[in-house]
């Protein structure tokens, strides 16, 4: 049995979601091929095989440089059936959630999402998903010979022993079907971190007071390459734009790091951030509900914190 791994690609980097999956394909079968539609460099290759892949199927076809889902489940079933492969893993993302459910219904698999792990102990293929905002996790039992699992962000570690993988250039048969809808170009409309996508996120709520205090939390973002989030309030009142908006009505985040500034812990905010694997609480309220989902605490003033904070990190940086 082959897993095969849809690997996508940020600032010509893997991304680490996608090297998480590579590592996920590994714990369940040796014999793992990553599909890539970007042409990556020596640096990535290898990271593609220290995370446990075997082989790299590069896609080099012109008419893919720009993402395409109907075209990228076309390429990715047909490499999964010429590879002769029953599992295909992908990191969840906006482009990986439209893809795997194509793809399951091209090459005829079954589809389960937002998977955290592998369960043991087992004779059948279970997995454990995580549901209701990551707060519990069903066993679930997946059955069929091809499945398709989306893994969610930082709940697998990347494995660093892999060795280099061989490099395979692959042609797809694309037809006018997979074009009816082209993307042609893909503009960021920030060059700052996107926040769904961010492995730091520093958000504020109501407790920064304004929107002209917001430079503390940008600083602190920007040494640690962060993506700014904020709590509901602080979007309503249009101190910070919309699409900052974290929680149960807004984005829901999956960081490594999430540093909570001035917000209180209500428990829709919670609800779009407790699958953090890390959360790190500034509020100058150590009664404030947010220390109880927190790992690490700081009871004090933003203003005090956050520059202090700031200046550690630098000065460790440097
Ligand atoms: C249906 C529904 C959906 C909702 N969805 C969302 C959602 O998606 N996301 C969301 O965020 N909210 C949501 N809310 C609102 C939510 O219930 C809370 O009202 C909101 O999260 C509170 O925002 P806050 O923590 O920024 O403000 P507050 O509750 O006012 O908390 C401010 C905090 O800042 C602290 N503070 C004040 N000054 C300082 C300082 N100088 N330094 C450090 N700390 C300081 C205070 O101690 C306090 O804990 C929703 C509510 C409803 C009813």
């Amino acid at each position: 049995m082959s897993v095969l791994v849809f690997v996508e690609v940020d600032e010509k980097e893997i991304k680490k979601s996608s090297l998480e999956a590579i590592s996920y394909g590994k714990a369940l079968e040796d014999d793992v091929l990553a599909i890539c539609f970007d042409k990556v460099d020596h640096g990535a290759v290898e990271s593609i095989g220290k995370a446990g892949a075997k082989k790299l199927i590069q896609v080099t076809n012109e008419q893919l440089a720009v993402p395409n889902i109907m075209a990228y489940s076309s390429a990715i079933a047909e490499a999964f059936d010429q590879n002769g492969c029953s599992v295909l893993v992908l990191a969840k993302s906006s482009l990986g959630d439209p893809v795997s459910a194509r793809v399951a219904i091209k090459v005829g698999a079954s589809v389960v999402s937002n998977v955290s792990g592998l369960s043991e102990g087992s004779g059948e293929f279970v997995v454990d998903r995580s549901i209701y905002t990551g707060k519990a996790l069903a066993k679930t039992i997946v059955k069929g010979d091809k499945k398709v699992i989306t893994i969610k962000k930082n709940t697998v570690p990347v494995r660093e022993d892999g060795a280099a993988p061989e490099v395979v250039d692959f042609q797809p048969t694309l037809s006018d079907g997979d074009f009816v809808v082209k993307v042609t170009k893909t503009e960021k409309t920030t060059g700052e971190v996107l926040l769904p996508e961010a492995d730091i996120v520093v958000s504020g709520g109501r407790g920064m007071g304004g929107p002209e205090k917001w430079g503390i939390l940008e600083d602190l973002a920007k040494v640690l390459g962060a993506a700014t989030g904020c709590s509901k309030p602080v979007s309503d009142m249009n101190w910070r734009p919309h699409h900052e908006h974290v929680g149960q009505t807004g984005i829901k985040v999956s960081p490594s790091l999430y540093i909570a500034v001035g917000i209180s812990g209500a428990i829709q905010h919670l609800a779009g951030v407790n699958s953090s694997k890390y959360i790190l609480v500034i509020n100058k309220d150590p009664e404030a509900p947010f220390f109880k989902a927190a790992d690490f605490g700081i009871v004090g003033d933003a203003f005090d914190i956050v520059p202090k904070l700031t200046e550690a990190i630098k000065a460790k940086k440097d």
